[in-house]
């Protein structure tokens, strides 16, 4: 029987189109957008505010286990980030939570606290979600699994712009520090690293616009459809 409710995973580099990507694919298919780095971010978030230190593993497992996160489709036709019962969707954009995010990603102990939840929130299907670990860790039977990636300058271009679309201006250079930086940390930390799963299909975005790459992934998880 043909199944249309399906698992997609989407990961890669910050910078390289996911978040865009993610949500017109969602559009597209009829499905839901969850971004799992925003769980990280606000995780982050709740942490600064309750003044734990983003070096202490287990007071931020801690944080992590007992902070209500939720998804809420609103008006915007976005998918908001709650945080006990508080839209926190513009709060967790900022540089330094950005930085956060990334350091207190690399803790098992904030891992395994957020891993449940991310599959419960998949786990009926008819999802795409976008991060680091989807196809390798979160989803490994995911039906469709792709890995985007995009050269260096191009991923700072577009974070720099999305960082002035929020009204946030940063040298070009210092973006770009920042990509490269939060990408060793995804890259080499121990616990799910950022890495393309076996079975997953890269797309280089760097010479694409969002709506070629789009239609590519759109072709392919219909395909994927007709075959499941
Ligand atoms: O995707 P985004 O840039 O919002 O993610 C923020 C941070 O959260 C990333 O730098 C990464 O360290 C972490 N993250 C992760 N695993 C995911 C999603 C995000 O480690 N599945």
């Amino acid at each position: 029987m043909k199944n249309d409710k399906l698992i997609v995973a989407i990961d890669g580099p910050a910078g390289s189109g996911k978040s865009t990507v993610t949500h017109l694919l969602a559009h597209k298919l009829g499905y839901v957008h969850i971004d799992t780095g925003a769980l990280y971010r606000a995780v982050a978030l709740r942490a600064k505010e309750s003044g734990v230190s983003f070096d202490d593993p287990v007071g931020l497992g801690k944080i992590a286990a007992a902070s209500k996160l939720e998804f809420q489709w609103l008006d915007d036709d976005r998918n908001h980030v709650f945080l006990d019962g508080r839209n926190v969707s513009l709060l967790i954009r900022t540089p330094e939570i950005s930085m956060a995010a990334s350091k207190i990603s690399a803790y098992p102990e904030v891992r395994d606290a957020l891993l449940g939840l991310q599959r419960r929130m998949g786990g009926q299907g008819g999802v795409v979600l976008e991060g680091r670990d989807i196809g390798t860790v979160v989803f490994p039977n995911a039906h469709a699994k792709f890995f985007l990636t995009a050269s260096v300058d191009s991923r700072a271009r577009r974070r720099a712009v999305e960082l002035e679309e929020k009204g946030v201006y940063l040298d070009f250079e210092e973006v770009k520090k920042q990509v490269i930086e939060r990408d060793r940390g995804d890259t080499e930390r121990k616990v799910a690293p950022l890495r393309k799963a076996a079975d997953a299909i890269e797309v280089d975005t760097t010479q694409m616009t969002i709506e070629q790459v789009v239609a590519k992934l759109v072709g392919i998880v219909q395909g994927k459809m007709q075959k499941s």
